[in-house]
């Protein structure tokens, strides 16, 4: 067994008899056969990956004191399609720690231990306008003018490497013909942290995506760093486990790189003016559906719905 799964086994078996549960109640409580996890225990095969979300579920903070190989398996955040399939998130772990060791300093590991969850402050509350202005700041910073285009491919992040998928040598050829050939539609990126702070970050780009898509997706993993959002939730994708990040921070790094890429004066404009989504998302080397998505979230939709509105006359 793998030192992971050992590690695992161990813990859940502590946590078990400190709890006073016999393996029959915890099988009850998990989910796992009486069977399975009797032969679990006794270290006789190791537990599949459904059992081992389950058991780290059961877990739960315990969990964090599994340090070394829980981290580096959990540590990481991908951007993936709901169908995804288990096989998609075996390799991108198996990417993910041939980055890690590629790239990550010695030393100064995140596997060195478990980060400090109890520490993060609650993530605040951002409004529309604070969004908006944070995303205009941030276009401004890069010297662009109001109506000018961006084009993320080529905007560099302090600490962020982005490394394109058929350009990295790192991973091995089966990992690498997965990601690439059988699993393109699956995933859209990787984003992997290499120090406790989360100061250092690797971005696995999938570049077997059209270029429209991955301006989006690598945007998006660049706003969750520049926003300081953390890996502290464990979530379950595809019979794996991951940490990834919350709800209300998705949602931000999503409208940020919407609206870094299409800044509100130019979609208000282009309303007002009736240019049709595709001919804006053309220009400014996006999708429809992303204009869509602005033009919905800024309200104007609401407002014009493609109805005119008059007054009676009397
Ligand atoms: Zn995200």
């Amino acid at each position: 067994m793998k030192s992971f799964e050992a590690k695992l086994v161990k813990a859940v078996a502590e946590k078990r008899e400190r709890l006073g549960l016999s393996i029959r109640a915890l099988s009850a409580q998990v989910g796992i056969s009486f069977s399975t996890l009797a032969r679990i225990e006794r270290g006789d095969g190791s537990p599949d990956t459904n059992s081992k979300i389950r058991l780290l579920e059961w877990l739960g903070e315990d969990a964090a004191d599994l340090g070394h190989d829980f981290e580096r398996v959990a540590q990481v955040h991908f951007r993936a399609m709901k169908n995804v399939q288990s096989g998609t998130v075996q390799s991108l772990l198996r990417a993910a720690s041939c980055l890690k060791d590629e790239f990550g300093a010695d030393g100064d590991d995140v596997a060195n231990g478990p980060v400090p969850v109890a520490d993060a402050e609650p993530y605040p509350e951002l409004s529309k306008d604070q969004l908006e202005a944070i995303a205009s700041k941030f276009r401004s910073d890069l010297g662009l003018s109001e109506t000018d285009t961006l084009e993320p491919l080529e905007v560099e992040v302090e600490g962020v490497q982005v490394i394109r998928l058929t350009e990295t040598d790192c991973l091995d050829g089966r990992t690498l013909r997965k990601l690439r050939d059988d699993a393109c539609s699956e995933w859209s990126a990787m984003s992997l942290p290499l120090d406790r702070e989360m100061e250092m970050w690797v971005v696995l780009l999938n570049d077997c995506h059209t270029v429209e898509r991955q301006r989006v997706t690598l945007l998006e993993e660049y706003w969750h760093i520049l926003m300081g959002h953390k890996l502290t939730k464990v979530s379950r994708v595809a019979e794996a486990y991951g940490r990834t990040y919350d709800s209300a921070e998705e949602h931000d790094a999503y409208y940020l790189a919407s609206a870094s890429l299409l800044p509100r004066e130019v979609v208000q404009k282009a309303v007002t003016d009736g240019v049709a989504a595709p001919v804006l998302a053309k220009r400014y080397g996006t999708s429809p559906q992303l204009v869509e998505y602005r033009i919905k979230r800024l309200g104007l939709w609401r407002e014009h719905a493609g109805k005119k509105v008059a007054l009676k006359k009397e």
